[in-house]
């Protein structure tokens, strides 16, 4: 399904669910700090969430293009997809990667919402976004795994009841090569906070529900290593595609959101006498913002294109991530400055989206790093770290 027409119901549908949750309730999540257990609890019951769980588990088994029309039409909406995106990709890992009885085992159930996975344990403070230097062990003990170490920015880690986990279980110095020796768990977290795992929150710029936990002796029953042990590292890489994309189709949604309100209130206010989007000083911004929004988008429509025929693409998914970013947070910054002084006013939700959409140029990749992947991968320039 890649047409505009076969996506047209779905959209629809996540714009009709979306108008229940209006500014109104964001701002007083906002301002609180707590999350959108309705709203993440709609989009599970409506079966969004579920949209790349194959139907032999009870998913929607949509394709990547569908997957990322339902993030893109969230943020397009004014919602916020971060409490929730993660379940749509971190399955993925669980998918390619698991035992059939883990599959059966946990992909049903997180298809009818009754399992949350949207915890993914991989950034530790320390090593930071060199992964293959983290210091969380994992060591084999009879039939279970006993984990020590840290993780950091380990978003939803309080609402979620798994969290996909990437720990060493081989020593740097004794591994066969420099990306071996790291395994990927499925650690069932609500066992787990009563045997040596603590989560503690951090409070960010916006709300995202983001934490760091540590783990103290936490045992993890060894039929939930994910894959072979020691091969984990290539396991959270294949998923990194789809992470890229789906968060680069949030960036877009976003990117429209801005340009819209942008330019409606460009048309209605006016000042001096005339509209202010007459100015060609404010109509500039506000076109410029669309076409870098329209290239970011057409990058983004090619990268699921290939994921979903299965082809290589990792270069078109970093860059859509690389451009949708950019794009959202070029149309951010247009957007408040269009908007003068009302653009700091939290009842307009600008300032809002404004925090949340700056997230994307960092987290879950930051923009050099993917400036090093092409010029390392694409262009054969040589390796820098
Ligand atoms: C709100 C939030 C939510 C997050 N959620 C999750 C999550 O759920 N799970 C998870 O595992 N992680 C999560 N992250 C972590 C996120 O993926 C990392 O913050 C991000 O990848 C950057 O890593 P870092 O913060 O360790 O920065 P560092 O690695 O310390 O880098 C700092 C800066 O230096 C630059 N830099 C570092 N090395 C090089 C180099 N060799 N060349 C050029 N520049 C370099 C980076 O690009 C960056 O700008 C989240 C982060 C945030 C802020």
């Amino acid at each position: 399904m890649t047409d505009a027409a076969d996506l047209a119901p779905i959209r629809e549908a996540v714009r009709s669910l979306c108008a229940d949750f209006p500014g109104e309730y964001w701002r007083r999540l906002d301002r609180e700090r707590a999350y959108p257990t309705e709203f993440v609890a709609a989009l599970t019951k409506a079966g969004f969430l579920a949209a790349l769980i194959p139907e032999q588990y009870g998913g929607s088994g949509l394709t990547m293009t569908a997957a990322a029309a339902i993030m893109e039409e969230i943020q397009a909406s004014g919602c916020n997809g971060a409490p929730c995106h993660a379940q749509m990709y971190t399955m993925g890992t669980l998918l390619r990667h698991g035992s059939a009885a883990q599959k059966e085992r946990y992909l049903p159930g997180i298809a009818r919402g009754e399992l949350r996975l949207q915890a993914f344990g991989v950034t530790e403070p320390t090593s930071g976004t060199d992964t293959l230097s983290l210091r969380t062990t994992a060591v084999r003990d009879g039939d279970h795994y006993v984990i020590n170490g840290q993780k950091i920015w380990t978003s939803r880690a309080e609402h979620s009841d798994l969290m996909l986990l990437l720990a060493r279980t081989t020593p740097r110095e004794q591994a066969k090569s420099r990306t071996a020796g790291l395994s990927v768990f499925l650690v069932d977290m609500r066992q787990a906070r009563t045997n040596g795992l603590t989560i503690r929150p951090i409070r960010t710029m916006m709300n995202h529900a983001t934490t760091e936990v540590f783990f103290e002796n936490m045992r993890v029953p060894a039929e939930n290593l994910i894959g072979n042990e020691g091969e984990g590292f290539r396991y959270i890489l294949s998923g990194m595609n789809a992470e890229r994309i789906l968060i680069a189709a949030e960036c877009i949604g976003d990117a429209k959101w801005f340009i819209d309100k942008a330019a409606s209130y460009a048309r209605d206010r006016v000042v001096f006498g005339r509209p202010i989007g007459q100015n060609q000083g404010v109509q500039f911004p506000i076109a410029r913002a669309y076409i870098g929004m329209r290239a970011a988008e057409l990058m983004v429509r090619e990268a699921a294109a290939l994921y979903e025929a299965g082809k290589d693409c990792g270069a078109e998914a970093n860059m859509a991530k690389h451009l949708a970013a950019e794009a959202s947070w070029a149309a951010a910054d247009m957007c408040v400055q269009t908007h003068g002084g009302f653009g700091f006013a939290e009842e307009f939700d600008i300032e809002r989206k404004f925090r949340e959409t700056r997230l994307y140029t960092v987290a879950p990749i930051s923009t050099n790093l993917i400036l090093s992947y092409i010029a390392e991968h694409v262009l054969g320039l040589p390796r820098s770290y």
